[in-house]
């Protein structure tokens, strides 16, 4: 196993980022960072702020860069993910978020790997609309498949749909990927740091394919 790792997923809505995080953060024991998560949590916590992101995503806008930015900053500093490292889940999403990051890296070495989890737009469509989300702690669930109840196999909270996989939101959301998230592909591939891995499958067999992607890299 490779002592912590600093990672970054990249892939569309729907790709199977928030999954293949979870799994990922569990084997390279590093926190999971979602930016989705934090802005959900703050929305949910009713402030100012938090209405003002709930606006942004129920719409499939991004958030602006200056929030963003300093939100992950933030959350870079804190001891575990200096220590060990991290799963960066829905960041970056732009080029100067990414240039942000770097900057952030810089100190201690920059990341190690870009994941980006290779799906079809037309999958990933099918399987938003079919998506369940435990709001408490981001697991992702299908709408076949849901646990006893609708209450979360990992913490016990309702399942629920997320507000913004409506068809217009989900619309919004692939367009802005196209747009804004797919050049990082190759800003990451010209530094030397991408995988593409084939996202479509078990999330077990998935989670194999990245870390047998991760291992390869770390002993070349
Ligand atoms: P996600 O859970 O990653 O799909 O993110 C949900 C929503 O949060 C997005 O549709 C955006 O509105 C917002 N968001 C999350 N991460 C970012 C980011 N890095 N930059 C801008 N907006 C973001």
């Amino acid at each position: 196993m490779i002592p912590g790792i600093r990672l970054v997923l990249l892939g569309k809505q729907g790709a199977g980022k928030g999954t293949q995080a979870l799994k990922l953060s569990r084997h390279y024991h590093v926190p999971h960072i979602s930016t989705g998560d934090m802005f959900r949590t703050e929305a949910r916590s009713g402030s100012d702020l938090g209405r003002e992101l709930k606006g942004y995503m129920d719409a499939g806008e991004l958030v602006p860069d200056d929030v963003v930015i300093r939100v992950v900053e933030k959350q870079l500093s804190t001891g575990a993910a200096r220590a060990r490292g991290f799963i960066l889940d829905g960041f970056p999403r732009t080029q100067l978020q990414a240039k942000a990051l770097e900057e952030v890296l810089a100190p201690f070495g920059g990341l190690d790997a870009v994941v980006s989890l290779e799906v079809s737009t037309e999958m990933v469509v099918k399987r938003l609309a079919a998506r369940r989300v435990c709001p408490k702690c981001g697991a992702n669930y299908n709408v076949d498949e849901l646990p006893e109840a609708n209450i979360c196999e990992n913490c016990g909270d309702e399942v629920v749909q997320r507000d913004d996989d409506t068809p217009d939101a989900i619309r919004r959301r692939l367009a802005l990927y196209e747009e804004q998230t797919a050049p990082l592909i190759e800003f990451y591939r010209d530094r030397d740091l991408l995988e593409e891995v084939d996202g479509v499958g078990d999330p077990q067999e998935i989670l194999d394919r990245t870390v047998r992607a991760l291992d390869a890299r770390s002993r070349s």
